[in-house]
């Protein structure tokens, strides 16, 4: 896993359903050409993550791990005019080939980077600031569950939050692998289940690298 007929049902999927896209395509082309891991979500998690945001009616959206800015543009897309995508990136290089990546697709106005490292950048703001309608949050997996208590401090009731990379071919599952990564999951889930104010469900995908998933929570 992935084989060829799961990258070909991808895109047999896609072609139906993804519209092409300049400013995305180029957006991770130009990633890879500047270096970047190719760690940006798929075109189709992307295009979901896009619904999501509509379905939510989002106006204000958190990003945790910006990369090239490919999620953020899809998120942003999906924001009316007056909405806003705010974005965390530790890594300078990164957050450079983000802006311009976001330049490219038309939405430096919607979309703000906080560069510098997550959790400090997070402290600074309130709850009392306009409440978060979406959370994303794809960053350093050791600090998911800081994350997750982040968004929902900062985050509306109904809002959505979806975590990426919760399965990883099933080795977060695998308890005989003591990784600070995994155990980043491990320990966000363990908070989900007597968290009162949090109902979720993990999704496993047949991605374009490996196998793995998202979780998706509701905040109550
Ligand atoms: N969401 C992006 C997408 O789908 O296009 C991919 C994000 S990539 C998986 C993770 C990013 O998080 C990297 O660019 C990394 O530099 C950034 N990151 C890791 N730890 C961070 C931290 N503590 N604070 C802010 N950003 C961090």
């Amino acid at each position: 896993l992935p084989n060829e007929a799961s990258l070909q049902s991808a895109r047999y999927h896609n072609s139906f359903l993804l519209d092409p896209d300049e400013a995305l395509e180029t957006a991770r082309e130009y990633s890879a050409e500047k270096g970047l891991p190719p760690q940006s979500v798929s075109p189709e998690v992307g295009k979901l993550l896009h619904l999501l945001v509509r379905s939510v009616g989002a106006k204000r959206v958190l990003e945790i791990g910006t990369l090239g800015g490919y999620s953020a543009i899809w998120m942003g897309r999906a924001l009316p005019e007056d909405g806003e995508v705010i974005t965390c990136e530790r890594n300078e290089h990164h957050a450079q080939v983000a802006r311009e990546n976001i330049a490219k697709a038309g939405l430096e106005k919607v979309v703000t980077i906080m560069l510098g490292s997550a959790l400090e950048n997070l402290a600074k703001l309130q709850p009392g600031d306009e409440p978060f309608d979406f959370v994303f949050i794809d960053a350093d997996k050791e600090n998911n569950l800081n994350y997750l208590l982040e968004a929902k401090r900062l985050a509306r009731k109904g809002a959505a939050i979806v975590v990426d990379n919760t399965v990883q071919e099933g080795r977060i599952a695998d308890l005989s692998i003591a990784n600070p990564r995994y155990e980043g999951v491990r320990k966000l889930l363990a908070h989900i289940k007597d968290d009162p104010e949090l109902s979720a469900t993990t999704i496993a995908t047949v991605g374009d690298r490996h196998w793995d998933g998202f979780t998706y929570i509701l905040k109550l």
